[in-house]
């Protein structure tokens, strides 16, 4: 079994799904042959908690990882002045079973890889890997897919002799800083007279650089025989959809909207393309399940097998179209000892958005994609209801996440910096 995220990677930037680029003709292929979900959702806009999703199955309120590797910049003082002090971070909470515990705990020989410099031991994300190792390197973004598939071969005898075993791999390519990939940047159109257009085109050639390179990976291990192979994003990124760049403090739909992929030809996967909502909280239990394993209790993901299974694309029941799917910001303050709330409540078509200060916004996704035109004084019940609920979600969901503090060096300081980590 096969994990594979591609971080900060926008779904919508594929022609498949209506974009202007040809970005990634491998993963393009793959998802013609593949299950592929296309109301897929993360739990936050941002990759500690997200990611902790992932791997647990739990909203992050009951994760409790809302805190990672992000500098606070302390008002009247530099970024530098931060060296030698402590980031107080949030860690998987001990008494969850994660993906890679559960697996080993059935005899998998796991293996992760990573990239991301939050994705590593200081939150737990090492837990249940016989082998793991996060590969931060120059530039401070992270190693690259190719630096990330070096150190794989250095496993590759372990791993194709393990029956069975899981990979988690974890690529930070297509995050800040963009750089423009050749061959697959195209200057010509770079320049196009929008604001940030090279900066899109950058990203995009990332794109196809980890394209090319798990199209690579996918041909030397053979994940194409036998092998359940599932592709996520854990977020998406912005570029200014919402006067914003990067990945902030927002749950606007091109940060939550995420790629989930579930491809296993010669296992019966089917190729289908599944519209009913799913979130990122649903790949654990899915996988858990998919491989015939019992998937685990009181998880706030369901499995989502049983519909690769039906011969329709809507379950029996109707549970996914009932679920409310819940994500979640947090901005803090330290300085100031607050901290600011940013949350939404989603079931399709409908979106709400709480700030933390100010109205909540309702959006209808189907007739306003961009998220442009806020409809809660004209659909108050729906509000009032996406809102009850959320009430009920935040009352009856407490986190467990742990707290360790970890000293800023200044090699973590410039990887934050050219992540764009800092508050
Ligand atoms: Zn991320």
């Amino acid at each position: 079994m096969v994990l594979i995220v591609m971080d900060t990677f926008r779904p919508d930037h594929l022609s498949l799904n209506g974009y202007e680029r040809r970005t990634a003709p491998f993963l393009e292929g793959l998802m013609e042959r593949s299950t592929v979900f296309t109301q897929a959702f993360s739990t936050s806009s941002w990759t500690a908690p997200a990611t902790s999703s992932l791997v647990t199955g739990l909203y992050p309120m009951r994760h409790g990882v809302t805190e990672g590797f992000l500098a606070h910049r302390r008002r009247s003082a530099t970024l530098e002045d931060l060296v030698g002090e402590t980031m107080a971070l949030n860690r998987l909470p001990g008494d969850q079973e994660t993906l890679a515990e559960l697996l080993r705990g059935h005899g998998y020989a796991t293996f992760g890889l990573a990239s991301n410099i939050n994705i590593g031991s200081e939150i737990g994300f090492d837990r249940g890997f016989d082998r793991f190792a996060k590969l931060i390197g120059t530039p401070a973004k992270g190693v690259s897919a190719e630096g990330l598939a070096e150190k794989l071969s250095e496993w590759r005898e372990q791993i194709v002799n393990a029956r069975p075993y899981f990979l988690y791999l974890h690529f930070n390519d297509v995050h800040k800083p963009y750089e423009p990939r050749t061959p697959w940047f195209e200057e010509d159109r770079a320049d196009g007279g929008e604001p940030h257009s090279s900066d899109v085109a950058a990203y995009d050639s990332e794109i196809g650089y980890l394209d090319s390179v798990l199209s690579k990976l996918y041909a030397d291990y053979e994940w194409g025989r036998e092998t359940l192979l599932v592709i996520v994003s854990d977020h998406g990124e912005e570029f200014g959809d919402h006067g914003q760049y990067g990945h902030l403090f927002s749950l606007y739909d091109e940060l939550v909207r995420v790629l989930f992929v579930i491809s296993g030809e010669t296992l019966g996967i089917p190729a289908r393309r599944i519209g009913v909502q799913a979130s990122l909280i649903d790949v654990m239990p899915t996988v858990v399940d998919l491989v015939g394993l019992e998937p685990p209790l009181n998880r706030d993901g369901q499995s989502l097998a049983g519909l690769l299974a039906a011969q329709s694309s809507r379950p029996p029941n109707g549970v996914f179209e009932r679920r409310t799917l819940f994500a979640h910001r947090v901005r803090r303050r330290p300085q100031e000892n607050t901290e600011e709330h940013l949350w939404s409540a989603m079931r399709m078509p409908w979106k709400l958005v709480i700030p933390p200060r100010g109205r909540p916004r309702l959006y209808n996704l189907e007739s306003d994609a961009g998220e442009l035109t806020d409809v809660s004084e004209v659909n108050v019940d729906i509000a009032a209801g996406l809102t009850a609920e959320l009430l009920e979600f935040q009352a009856t969901t407490r986190g467990k996440g742990e707290r360790i503090d970890v000293e800023i060096d200044e090699a973590t300081l410039e990887a934050l910096k050219a992540l764009g980590y800092v508050e």
